[in-house]
């Protein structure tokens, strides 16, 4: 199918593309990488009169580091942030769940802002963004806003966003040496989208575990913070019958849904699996910040 007609404009500021959405509020659209957008217009799932480009807004994209604060602007790409020594070195949960978004090709042009803007719960930026506590920082036409990732997720594909904003970075706090991560995902074939996906962070110390974050992937219709699982592990040591309660307490957590291929009660049962993974992993190592020469 090929999408309706629409007029295109490429914008040199996040002025100049605010000014096109006052005007024509949601039937204007933002065009960043493209990469889902495209879809969406060839299948007439989105009709908008215009398209507002913002791919070469200079400033909106890039990796920065500021004290204990990595930003992110909107328009770099995956493959930026696969490649950044300094997301290795301060962000390594998002170094290692980069290379699962899809294929090089698409990494190449889809863009961390568009990704987190577009909310698709089985997406792997939105599910980030909730386990680093990340801020998500936004320009609408009354000013700048930041709204903390664990509110910006509201329903399916809905976010704090409204048509006249423009999410222009990301905020992630800088992840402590102690802290570890792990990022496991379930999918069909390489490079699709997860079927479950989870984001794990913590810090061990002799044998506990402190400071975890659980962010669960395609397992409910945000990015779902597993807070009850998040305690059942919290200042314990990970031994059978923890883990037990903790995969317990992802029966309250998650709201999996059911598609063609996977019914919600195996994605439930996957959820519980890449757990007790994912602890295992980060036990023996996971992946930690750490100085670059
Ligand atoms: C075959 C295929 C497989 C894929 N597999 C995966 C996968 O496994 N995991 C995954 O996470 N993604 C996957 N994707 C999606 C890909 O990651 C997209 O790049 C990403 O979701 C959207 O980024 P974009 O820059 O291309 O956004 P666009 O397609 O340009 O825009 C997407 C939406 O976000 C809005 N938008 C874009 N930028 C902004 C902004 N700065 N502020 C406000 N709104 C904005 C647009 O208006 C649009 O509604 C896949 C895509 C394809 C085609």
């Amino acid at each position: 199918m090929k999408p309706s007609a629409f007029d295109y404009v490429r914008v040199a500021s996040v002025e100049e593309a605010l000014a096109h959405l006052t005007e024509l509020g949601d039937r204007a659209r933002l065009i960043a990488g493209g990469q889902t957008l495209m879809a969406t217009l060839n299948m007439r799932l989105s009709a908008p009169e215009l398209l507002v480009d913002i791919s070469r807004i200079p400033g909106l994209s890039g990796i920065r580091l500021n004290g204990s604060t990595v930003t992110i602007g909107a328009l770099t790409t995956h493959r930026e942030i696969e490649r950044s020594p300094l997301v290795a070195q301060h962000l390594p949960l998002l170094a290692q769940a980069a290379p699962q978004i899809a294929h090089a090709a698409i990494r190449n042009s889809g863009t961390i802002g568009g990704s987190v803007a577009f909310a698709d719960p089985a997406a792997e930026w939105p599910a980030c963004c909730v386990a680093l506590d990340a801020t998500i920082v936004i320009q609408g036409p009354a000013g700048g806003r930041r709204v903390r990732a664990r509110t910006f997720f509201r329903n399916l594909y809905e976010t704090d966003l409204t048509p006249t904003d423009i999410l222009v970075a990301i905020e992630f706090p800088v992840t402590p040496l102690a802290r570890r991560s792990v990022f496991l995902e379930l999918s069909r074939r390489r490079g699709d989208y997860a079927i479950v996906g989870l984001a794990l962070l913590a810090r061990p110390a002799e044998g506990l575990l402190h400071e975890v974050a659980l962010a669960y992937v395609g397992a409910g219709p945000v990015p779902m913070l597993a807070r009850q699982a998040m305690a059942a592990l919290e200042g314990r040591a990970p031994a059978a019958s923890v883990m037990q309660a903790a995969r317990a307490a992802l029966a309250h957590d998650l709201q999996p849904g059911s598609d063609l291929y996977t019914s919600a009660a195996t994605r439930q049962h996957l959820a519980g699996v890449l757990l007790d993974r994912a602890v295992t992993q980060l036990l023996s190592g996971g992946a930690a910040p750490h100085a670059i020469a």
